[in-house]
């Protein structure tokens, strides 16, 4: 029987296959080792992953994307509610008062409870839910080598994981052989997708006044902008130069273009790098660890490749931070080896 660990991304999935030599990520039918969380349905059949991306734009009302903070919840639970006005597909409320997504959904039973539906759905058995942080650490834990023995004092070390959705950061206490969670801390609402959002906002009054176009009034032209402002997020973490925005036949077949810059998206989303050090502080103080005590920062999550979260991370921690673990991968990797 073969052991699998899944990481359920807001964005992106990724498994992971204990085989005897050791832990290999699995890859999907594009070669990638990262699938978009993304299910599309038709009238006859549903496709998801990739497949299902490519048809965000053709069919909008029934392609389901972004839909982790939905699970299990009640309509009008308020984050809910928040949620409701960016998506481009309709919430409506269960028998039970549940949220359900107006399509053959199978979101119908609490968080938990719902991943493990869609695990029995796919014929998994499913052995163990972990929370990201913890498989992150276990991950970590396994291989890396030194680790003080038992009876010495522990090797303090802080995880950040800035996905599309959610900040999460813990601190862990590592012995041979020993794990100790000491703290964890949550900005469920603080993710790569809220730094493509500050883009689209900047996009959506620039093209106003430029060419008199109301972006917000077509949900389509919405989402296209929203993944070339994406785009744009990730080559701006590579490069401090302007980059251009080009989308070809946006609205009413006329083509925009506009153009950032590394520094104006800093101020942008100055905010939003402010609010990353307040579960770090949290962290730290629930660990009961001086900074000093802590003796590495390890980053995962495709966000932390964003350099002022980054530069944020490693100027509250007063150090650089380490890479060790594969940002895309880790979570995914840590599942399975929690049940190797
Ligand atoms: P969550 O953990 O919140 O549920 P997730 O696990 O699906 O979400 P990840 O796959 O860790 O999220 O990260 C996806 C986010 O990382 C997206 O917002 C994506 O745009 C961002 N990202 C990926 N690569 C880069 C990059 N080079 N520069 C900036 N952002 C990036
Ligand atoms: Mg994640």
């Amino acid at each position: 029987m073969a052991v699998v660990g899944f990481d359920v991304g807001f964005q992106n999935c990724c498994i992971a296959v204990v085989k005897s030599g050791g832990i290999e990520t699995a890859s999907n039918e594009f070669t990638d080792r990262c699938t978009p969380a993304v299910v599309s349905f038709n009238a006859k059949n549903r496709t998801i992953g990739n497949a299902a991306k490519n048809q965000m734009i053709t069919n909008t009302a029934s392609t389901v994307s972004h839909f982790k903070r939905l699970h299990g919840r009640l309509f009008q639970d308020h984050s809910v509610q928040a949620e409701k006005a960016s998506l481009p597909y309709d919430l409506v409320p269960l028998n039970d008062g549940k949220v359900g997504v107006k399509i053959p959904s199978f979101f119908t039973d609490s968080e938990r409870k719902s991943v493990l539906d869609a695990a029995k759905i796919a014929g998994l058995n499913c052995l163990k839910l972990m929370n990201d942080s913890t498989a992150v650490a276990l991950n970590y834990g396994i291989y890396k080598e030194g680790l003080p023995g038992c009876d010495e004092n522990p090797k303090i070390v802080a995880f950040v994981d800035m996905g599309h959705s959610a900040l999460q950061v813990s601190v862990c206490a590592f012995n041979k052989g020993k794990l100790k969670v000491l703290s964890t801390a949550f900005d469920p609402y603080l993710g790569g997708k809220d730094f493509d959002q500050k883009l689209v906002e900047y996009f959506c009054a620039e093209f106003k006044s430029k060419y008199k176009m109301d972006v917000k009034s077509k949900a389509r032209a919405m989402l296209r902008l929203t993944q070339e402002c994406e785009k744009l997020k990730k080559l701006m973490s590579s490069n401090s130069t302007d980059i251009l925005l080009n989308i070809e036949c946006f609205m009413d077949d006329k083509d925009v273009c506009g153009k950032m810059n590394r520094a104006k998206f800093e101020e942008l989303c100055a905010d939003l790098i402010e609010r990353v050090m307040v579960p770090l502080m949290t962290a730290v103080e629930q660990a009961q660890v001086r900074l000093q005590d802590i003796s590495a920062v390890e980053i995962v999550g495709g966000a932390t490749r964003i350099p002022a979260v980054k530069a944020q991370i490693s100027k509250f921690f007063k150090r650089d931070v380490s890479t060790t673990l594969n940002a895309d991968e880790a979570v995914a990797r840590g599942c399975a080896l929690q049940c190797a």
